[in-house]
C-alpha cells in the first residue's frame, strides 16, 4: 500500500458530512481528531497491517471518534443496583423544584451574601437558617459542604488542641475515607477512646473527662449494627453528664431524617429533632442522604455554638455555593408540606414504592430487556431486596422486584459490562451467577426502553 494513497486533511475536510460536525464540535477539534485518525492509519500501513484508505471509511471513523470525544465524563446512568441512596452514583436525586431553583440562581447574579433589606453584605446561611430552625426546632443552623465537613468544623471550632471522648463502639468508618479517629485528628483534636467495642457505660465517660476535655461526641453508627452483649449510654444521660461538666454535647447523626419515616411504613431513622430533645447541643447530618437534597452538611443546635462555627476560618473553606443553597432551600420548603413529601421528593418516592408497583414495572420492562438479550440469555421477573444506602438503616431491607438475566453462554460480568456500555449506562448487580436489575429506582421507563431499542447484547 502506498502511503500517498491516503487522502489529505484538506481534502477530507471538504466532505459535506463534516460540515455539521464542524458546526457542532468546532473546526479545531475536528482537525485534531482527523489528524489522529490519519496517523493511526499510516502507522497501521507501515506496520504491514491493512487499513481502509477511502474517504468514506475515514469520515465514518472520524465521526465516531468525535462522538466519543464529545461524550462528557460525568453523565447520567440508570441506577438499578437496588441501593436507593448510592454514594458512587450521586446519592439523592433532586426534586424538580430544587433543580429549577438551582438553575435560576446559576444563570445570573443572586443575593447570596447580600441583605436586600438594608442593601449591605449579608450571610449565606441566612437563606437556610430560618427554615432549618422551623423544621427542627433548633435555635440556630449552619450549612457546609457535606456532613464530613460539618463534623470537622464542629470539632475544630469547639475542641482544637483538646480532647474529645468517643465510645469505642462508635469509631466508625463511612465508605471511602471518613473515619472518626482520623477526622478528629484532622480537626486538630485528640481522640479519647471510651469503653469497649460492644459495651460502654456512663462511668467510662466520667473517667475519661478531665481538664483537657472540650466536648463529648456521639456518633450514630449508621452503617453497621453491633448485636449481642452490648451496652451504650442513652443520649439524655450523656447530655446530662456533658452539661454537668460544662461541655458541649455534639451528635453526628449521619443520615438523619427530617420526618418520622414510620409514617410511610419505613424503618425508623433517628431525627435531628429527637437528638436535640435528648439534649444534644449540636447535631450534624447530611443533605443528600435521607433528607433527599443536594450534597451538604447541616448543623443545628445552640446559637452560641453555631456562632462559634460560623466565625471559624474553616467555615469559609467549607462553604456551599449558591446553586446548592438554592436547591437545599427548595428541598427544605417541601418539608413544610409533609403530606405531599412522598410524591415530590424522589428519595422518599423511591423508598416508598410498593412491591406490587415495582413488580408491575418489571413485567412491563421484561420483554424489552429480553429483546436486547435475544437468544443469549433469559430474562425473568424475580423478587429481590433493595436497601436504603449511604449507611442509613443498614440492616433493613425493602422488598422489591428485579429483572434477572441468566445465561449459559455469556458470563454475568460480560452482561453487566454490556449494560454499562449502553448510551445511558445501566448499572446492575451480580448475584448468584445472574445479573439483577432492581426496578425500584426506575422512574423513566420510556427512557429505559429507548436506551435498549435497536441494540443487542451480542
Ligand atoms: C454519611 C456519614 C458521614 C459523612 O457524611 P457525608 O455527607 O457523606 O460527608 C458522617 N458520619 C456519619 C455517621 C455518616 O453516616
Amino acid at each position: 500500500m502506498r502511503l500517498a494513497a491516503i487522502p489529505s486533511v484538506d481534502r477530507i475536510l471538504q466532505d459535506s458530512r463534516l460540515a455539521s460536525a464542524i458546526g457542532r464540535h468546532g473546526r479545531e477539534l475536528v482537525v485534531a481528531e482527523l489528524r489522529a485518525e490519519l496517523a493511526e492509519r499510516r502507522a497501521a500501513l507501515k506496520g504491514g497491517a491493512g487499513a481502509a484508505l477511502d474517504e468514506e471509511a475515514i469520515v465514518a471513523a472520524l465521526l465516531s471518534r468525535l462522538e466519543l470525544a464529545a461524550q462528557p465524563s460525568l453523565r447520567p446512568v440508570f441506577n438499578l443496583t437496588g441501593t436507593v441512596l448510592h454514594t458512587n452514583l450521586g446519592r439523592a436525586l433532586l426534586p424538580r423544584e430544587a433543580i429549577e431553583a438551582c438553575a435560576r440562581v446559576q444563570a445570573g447574579p443572586a443575593n447570596l451574601e447580600y441583605d436586600l433589606e438594608i442593601g449591605e453584605r449579608g450571610e449565606r446561611d441566612d437563606h437556610l437558617e430560618a427554615l432549618l430552625c422551623r423544621i427542627t426546632g433548633a435555635e440556630a443552623a449552619a450549612v457546609v459542604n457535606n456532613n464530613a465537613a460539618a463534623v470537622l468544623l464542629a470539632l475544630n471550632a469547639l475542641a482544637a488542641g483538646r480532647e474529645v471522648p468517643v465510645s469505642r463502639g462508635e469509631l466508625v468508618e463511612i465508605g471511602g475515607s471518613f473515619r472518626i479517629p482520623e477526622i478528629i485528628e484532622a480537626a486538630g483534636c485528640s481522640l479519647r477512646e471510651v469503653g469497649t467495642t460492644n459495651r460502654t457505660h456512663l462511668r467510662d465517660y466520667e473517667k475519661s473527662i478531665g481538664p483537657k476535655t472540650a466536648a463529648i461526641l456521639k456518633v450514630h453508627t449508621s452503617n453497621y449494627a453491633v448485636v449481642g452483649f452490648t451496652a451504650g449510654v442513652a443520649e439524655p444521660e450523656l447530655a446530662q453528664l456533658a452539661h454537668a461538666k460544662a461541655l458541649p454535647f455534639v451528635t453526628d447523626l449521619g443520615s438523619g431524617s427530617l420526618v418520622d419515616l414510620a409514617r410511610w411504613g419505613l424503618p425508623a431513622e433517628p431525627t435531628p429533632m429527637q437528638a436535640l430533645a435528648a439534649g444534644a447541643d449540636l447535631v450534624t447530618f447530611s443533605g443528600d442522604k435521607l433528607l433527599g437534597g443536594p450534597q451538604a452538611g447541616l448543623v443545628v443546635g445552640k446559637r452560641g455554638l453555631v456562632e462559634r462555627l460560623r466565625k471559624s476560618p474553616m467555615k469559609r473553606a467549607l462553604r456551599l455555593d449558591k446553586g446548592r443553597i438554592a436547591a437545599l432551600e427548595a428541598v427544605l420548603r417541601l418539608y413544610l408540606d409533609p403530606e405531599r413529601l412522598a410524591e415530590r421528593l424522589p428519595a422518599l418516592r423511591q423508598l416508598t414504592r410498593t412491591t406490587a408497583g415495582i413488580t408491575a414495572a418489571a413485567e412491563r420492562m421484561r420483554p424489552v430487556l429480553q429483546d436486547w438479550c435475544g437468544r443469549l440469555a433469559k430474562v425473568t421477573v424475580a423478587p429481590c431486596a433493595s436497601q436504603v444506602g449511604s449507611g442509613s438503616l443498614p440492616v433493613d431491607r425493602l422488598p422489591s422486584a428485579a429483572l434477572r438475566i441468566a445465561s449459559s453462554q455469556v458470563r454475568p460480568a460480560a452482561i453487566a459490562k454490556a449494560l454499562r456500555a449502553l448510551p445511558v449506562p445501566v448499572i446492575a448487580r451480580i448475584h448468584e451467577d445472574a445479573v439483577w436489575l432492581d426496578l425500584r429506582c426506575l422512574e423513566d421507563e420510556e427512557g429505559f426502553a429507548a436506551n435498549l431499542c435497536g441494540r443487542s447484547l451480542a
